[in-house]
């Protein structure tokens, strides 16, 4: 497994590759944005650790130009700005997960190693229709209307974990547990901010879903085909 670690604070960046590969990741590092863009182009990583703070580029301008290219490899936040607007905009911009500085690099591994786990286990082979949309969870998009919409490893991995249940609900504890790796999160909301991302590749209307939708009190349901 390749990791991309970008930090500029020399001390960080130096102790982190060194733990990654004790811990038999491949760690490369990049001292800021220009050159994680040019190495994450050069060879896909299996997942990036993102400073915000870095000189040049900013750190959710680095998010953004991977997101574009429909480069979806996921990405874990590191940052010492806490505050949950921050989360939530990353997280809606196509963040995988955020951890606060400073952090336990123990915690770190753990919250990778459950990035890393979010694989849609047992979904149903081949591209499924949910609606007007086309879902392909191997090639990890989206198509409607004649627009590709790229997956990342989180709305897949949600995606296969309701494909599955089709038809019943799966509680945010559930989404937490099988997509996220881990029990809980400063608050369940992360989930539904990646309802709202995914309800905007999978629905005409995405204020008014008709196939992801919300069962109050129990979580959200994918609707299965009519007649199905
Ligand atoms: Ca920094």
């Amino acid at each position: 497994m390749r990791i991309l670690v970008v930090e500029d604070e020399v001390p960080i960046r130096e102790g982190l590759l060194d733990r990654l590969g004790r811990e038999g990741f491949e760690a490369a590092g990049a001292p800021d944005g220009e050159t994680a863009l040019r190495l994450a182009a050069e060879a896909p990583f299996d997942l990036v650790l993102l400073d915000l703070m870095l000189p040049g580029i900013e750190g959710v301008e680095v998010l953004d130009r991977l997101r574009r290219h429909g480069d979806e490899t996921p990405v874990i936040v590191v940052s010492a700005r806490a505050g949950e607007a921050d989360r939530v905009l990353l997280l809606d911009r196509g963040a995988d997960d955020y951890v606060v500085k400073p952090f336990s690099v123990r915690e770190l591994v753990s919250r990778i190693r459950a990035v890393l786990r979010r694989r849609p286990a047992a979904a149903p082979p081949g591209p499924v229709a949910v609606g007007e949309a086309r879902v392909d969870l191997d090639a990890r998009r989206v198509t409607r209307g004649g627009e590709v919409f790229p997956l990342t490893a989180t709305e897949r991995g949600m995606l296969a974990l309701l494909l599955r249940h089709r038809g019943y609900p799966v509680s945010r504890e559930e989404f937490l547990r099988e997509v996220w790796g881990y029990d809980r999160l400063p608050d369940t909301r992360t989930v539904d901010f990646h309802v709202v991302r995914l309800r905007r590749k999978i629905e005409t209307d995405p204020e008014n879903p008709r196939w992801l939708k919300t069962v109050r009190g129990a979580g959200f349901v994918l609707e299965p085909e009519r007649g199905a």
